[in-house]
């Protein structure tokens, strides 16, 4: 219904339009650099429209009309002159994205053709999307989870049957099958789809603080990821698949535009925690957020976990081969420690302690290789990874398989009637109580219920209840060692990788050692070593992500455990705190290895004192004139690499003026278009030449994540270079514009809190996402002055542009 009446408004060509503006999209072709398509269609069909908008106004850009407060210093007659630019500096390797809506001609054109309709439009594509990014995430959720479980289960049972024959032929068939499925996802993702390494989450993260690492987003990276983490996961490496999904969730909402939904998606379908997912969003991904958006993402986190339940009800009947009991990881302990008494408290935050610790001590571990990586062994080619990635899962395969074999079988236990379990396994299962070799009939291995084990089936044994001492100290502790210790190792390798998993699987296992020493010591009490299973996985992950609310929140889904709260609470604090001791995130660390320059929510301290035209260097301003040549602009843009420009005009007295900002890559468009190049020097509306409208806005509107034309792919011929080209209509009018004395941090007094450090110049990168701002003498005159009641329009105004205002912001 609703798709059929979608398209049935469209004529066929303007479906091909739309056809061709995915495929460049997805082959990540600048729209600029294939004209045809719009040239030849002129206006593209509404949808489309819709997820060029999206993309331009996605996230933080609506947010940066919020800003009212702007100086009315340059508007008018008085001239100033631009003191410097401020930027932030990365040696060239990232570049800032543009939020800033670009307030150029061809925008506030474009602007008063729409009426009260678009906006409605305009916000029901949104949600239309939003809708779509819910049901993607979650289907690729689905499949990356049948995949993983499947080939897992194939592999352990066929382990399992060769094992009855030959030991030793098992062992190589064990490791065999692991080194393909690594193999492969380490050969997509150094030869088709590099972006996709790691989690994703720092470059997530650093493209909502408003800065592109290229390639992040674009649909080979979704394909990469998805098909990558399937081999990485289900080849037995010590890493987890829901970081890879939250960036998965990311590229498909990239795709319609809203990437922070992604994001949310993303948890929300890897743990099936939708607030988690919501949650996650606001605390560890976005720099700024709003009421709006909240609600959307709120949707699309639901929309996640209903597609997810649907499929999981679907796959019950033994539709999805070994998918069904394992995978996605929900750890439901029932029958869990139902309450905790006064003397835990203690072990509980000693838990949060060694969480911190442990923590901290892991993000500088891999901080470490993964710099020694970068610089020497990654430069030595795609072999080189491939090969590492190799080695790993030899070695991961080895101890996984070759440490059970130290150890002895135990008898199984008791059963409590209440709780029946199945131990020993029948031959060929795996899960808990695992049959690795033993011979007698009523025995386990209990580290090779661990090891031996895909990762979701272990920790719902370490999580499990009424198993009382199923694990011994002794393979718990050798566990973490080991696991530990390939947790390091295998972080930052060329295959897609998530921290979660791991995390949980460290944290639970010295969760459970310590709550095996609790068992012992408060005998009378009733206490559970699944429960401190549960508290030390959240204290790891608490001490290495520093996340807090969140993690909270997702644990408490995962776990279906409401009433442990509080504690996880508790421990999240502890374990959070004492990490933050001695050093950054896991993703802030990981971040600032890649030379993303993210904005962190807390300025550093010796901000405190710099003032505005101190941060932007001594550089001489690079300005244009309004009229300017274009073999001037062309050496200009060839001489340096900025991507903003001042541009100047003077009045009728001789004075100098601020027009606005204009971008280089809009220049790009000018050059390559050529259309508006004139031969006189005068300005456009002073006999130079007509009002230039042949511009489309959306040509304007750069693709997510592209890197888009250069300047050394333009050529123009001499007769071009010799004319002159009218600036005025393409620049930002209103550019952001500080003073030069501004203070970069400036303490803020919100009446009952205590003084924070609020930043000035700093917040408005941070929180607007801004790339460029204009340093201007002390402005000299006031034309006016807003307060808080000019904001509030009353209703007797045209309803359109109140409503556009309110709802797209
Ligand atoms: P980003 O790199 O964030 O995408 P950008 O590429 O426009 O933005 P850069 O040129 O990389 O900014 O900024 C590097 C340095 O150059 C900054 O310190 C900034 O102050 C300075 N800078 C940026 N634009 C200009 C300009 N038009 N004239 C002079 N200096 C500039
Ligand atoms: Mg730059």
């Amino acid at each position: 219904g609703l798709r059929s009446s979608l398209w049935l408004q469209f004529k066929p060509h303007q479906i091909a339009a739309g056809a061709a503006y995915l495929a460049a999209k997805y082959l990540n072709m600048d729209l600029a650099s294939c004209p045809n398509i719009w040239m030849e269609f002129q206006t593209p069909p509404f949808i489309l429209e819709g997820i060029m908008l999206s993309n331009q106004f996605q996230n933080g850009i609506e947010t940066a009309k919020l800003a009212w407060a702007r100086l009315p210093s340059t508007e008018d007659g008085e001239g100033d002159e631009v003191v410097g630019v401020s930027g932030n500096n990365d040696g060239g390797r990232v570049e800032s994205l543009d939020y800033e809506v670009v307030e150029n001609h061809a925008y506030r054109e474009e602007q008063a053709l729409r009426g009260k309709l678009y906006v409605g439009y305009y916000v029901g594509v949104k949600w239309f999307f939003a809708l779509l990014i819910g049901v993607g995430t979650g289907l690729a959720a689905v499949f990356i989870n049948i995949s993983v479980e499947n080939f897992a289960g194939w592999k352990f049972s066929l382990t399992f049957s060769v094992i009855q024959k030959s030991y030793v032929a098992g062992f190589l068939l064990y490791i065999l099958i692991n080194l393909v499925l690594v193999f492969s996802s380490a050969f997509i993702i150094t030869n088709f789809a590099p972006a996709a390494a790691g989690s994703g989450i720092p470059e997530i993260k650093g493209y909502l603080n408003g800065v592109d690492t290229h390639g992040i987003l674009l649909f080979r990276t979704l394909i990469g990821k998805i098909f990558g983490s399937i081999g990485s996961v289900g080849g037995g490496l010590a890493l987890g698949k829901e970081g890879p999904l939250v960036h998965t969730g990311a590229c498909i909402a990239s795709l319609l535009g809203q990437v922070t939904c992604g994001c949310a998606a993303g948890v929300a379908a890897a743990f099936r925690a939708p607030v988690g997912g919501v949650l996650f969003a606001l605390e560890e991904v976005t720099s700024w957020w709003r009421s709006q958006l909240m609600w959307r993402v709120f949707f699309t986190s639901a929309i996640v976990a209903v597609v997810v339940r649907t499929a999981m009800g679907w796959c019950k009947s033994g539709k999805c081969g070994h998918f069904g009991s394992g995978g996605f990881i929900i750890w439901d302990i029932s029958g869990g420690q139902e309450d905790y008494s006064f003397e835990e408290l203690l072990p509980m935050a000693v838990i949060g302690v060694i969480g911190g610790l442990l923590g901290a001590l892991f993000n500088q571990l891999t901080r470490y290789i993964t710099y020694w990586r970068r610089n020497y062994l990654h430069k030595k080619g795609n072999r080189f990874k491939i090969i590492e990635v190799c080695l790993i899962s030899v070695i991961t395969s080895v101890i996984s398989f070759g440490l059970p074999l130290f150890r002895k079988c135990s008898p199984c236990p008791e059963a409590d009637p209440n709780f029946p379990i199945e131990c020993p396994r029948p031959p060929g299962m795996y899960g808990n109580y695992v049959n690795f070799y033993c011979g007698k009939d009523k025995e386990y291995n209990d580290l090779a219920t661990i090891f031996f084990n895909t990762q979701d089936d272990a920790i719902r044994n370490l999580f499990s209840a009424k198993t009382i001492h199923e694990y011994s100290a002794q393979s718990l502790l050798t566990f973490l060692v080991m696991f530990y210790t390939l947790a390091v190792v295998t972080f930052g390798t060329a295959v897609p990788a998530g921290q979660f998993v791991p995390g949980i699987m460290i944290g639970s296992t010295y969760g459970r050692l310590v709550g095996m020493f609790v068992v012992s010591f408060y005998k009378k009490l009733n206490i559970e070593e699944g429960t401190y299973a549960l508290l030390g996985a959240a204290s790891f992950l608490g001490g290495s992500m520093r996340m807090t609310v969140s993690l909270c929140v997702i644990m408490v889904e995962i776990t279906n455990n409401l009433k442990l709260l509080p504690l996880i609470m508790l421990v999240l604090l502890i374990s959070k705190a004492v990490g933050d001791a001695f050093n950054e995130g896991l993703y802030e660390e990981q971040a600032r290895l890649r030379g993303i320059p993210l904005l962190e929510s807390r300025p550093k301290y010796e901000m405190r004192k710099m003032q505005a035209k101190e941060a932007c260097g001594n550089q001489k301003v690079v300005y244009f004139p309004r009229v300017i040549k274009v073999a001037d602009v062309v050496s200009s843009l060839k001489s340096n690499n900025h991507n903003g420009f001042p541009v100047i005009d003077h009045t009728r007295s001789g004075e100098t003026l601020v027009i606005g900002l204009v971008l280089r890559s809009h220049l790009l468009v000018l050059l390559q278009s050529k259309v508006d190049f004139q031969h006189s020097p005068l300005p456009c509306d002073t006999g130079g030449g007509s009002l230039p409208i042949r511009h489309n806005f959306s040509e304007f509107v750069k693709p997510a994540s592209s890197k888009g034309i250069s300047i050394h792919d333009i050529h123009l011929g001499p007769d071009d270079l010799e004319m002159y080209i009218d600036l005025a209509p393409f620049v930002n009018r209103s550019p952001y514009i500080v003073p030069e004395d501004m203070s970069l941090t400036k303490g803020l007094y919100v009446p009952s809190e205590e003084m924070i450090p609020f930043a000035q110049v700093y917040n408005l990168f941070r929180q607007l996402g801004l790339r460029h701002i204009f340093v201007v003498p002390r402005a000299s005159r006031v034309i006016g002055m807003i307060t808080r009641k000019d904001l509030l329009i009353e209703e007797t105004e045209d309803p359109a542009t109140v409503e556009l205002q309110s709802t797209s912001v």
